[in-house]
């Protein structure tokens, strides 16, 4: 068994879709990035990458390719995943938590766990998501963005 950790944070902009895990989310702003923004799957992407030794999204993805512009998160994570059964492992779990003040996230937890398991292939059991605020500390508590935190537990296909 390996675990591998994941941060990631993005700022709000106006005139984007927010999209969290893989599920647009209604608010008025989008987060600010060369792809769709989707600050949980980048941080879920750095979790499972560092579980595995491999790098880390901006190894794979670079900002600076333009491949990757507004590029859908979804397929960075599909990818991701690939690599790390190439390498010949399997993921076990994935806990991340989200903090933001805004939105409230509790009402679309659970579509977005159900996004993601899809996306991975595995059980919602797997795939724990939790959203928290910042109690109004820093810039993500001023509002400004969201932060994410992500765990990755991955095992080894031969253990
Ligand atoms: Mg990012």
């Amino acid at each position: 068994m390996r675990v591998g950790l994941g941060y990631d944070s993005h700022v709000f902009e106006q005139g984007k879709s927010l999209v969290l895990g893989g599920v647009e989310i209604p608010f008025e702003y989008g987060l600010k990035a060369h792809s769709d923004g989707d600050v949980l799957i980048h941080a879920i992407i750095d979790a499972l990458y560092g579980a595995a030794a491999l790098g880390d999204i901006g190894s794979h993805f670079p900002d600076t390719d333009e491949k990757w512009r507004g590029a859908d998160s979804r397929r960075l994570l599909e990818f991701a995943a690939k690599d790390l059964a190439s390498a010949g492992f399997r993921i076990v779990n994935i806990d991340s938590t989200i903090i933001c003040e805004r939105p409230k996230l509790v009402p679309h937890i659970e579509k977005i766990r159900a996004s993601l398991a899809k996306l991975l292939g595995k059980e919602e059991r797997d795939i724990s998501i939790k959203a928290k605020t910042n109690e109004k500390m820093d810039a993500v508590g001023e509002g400004r963005g969201i932060a994410v935190h992500s765990v990755a537990l991955i095992e080894s296909y031969k253990e």
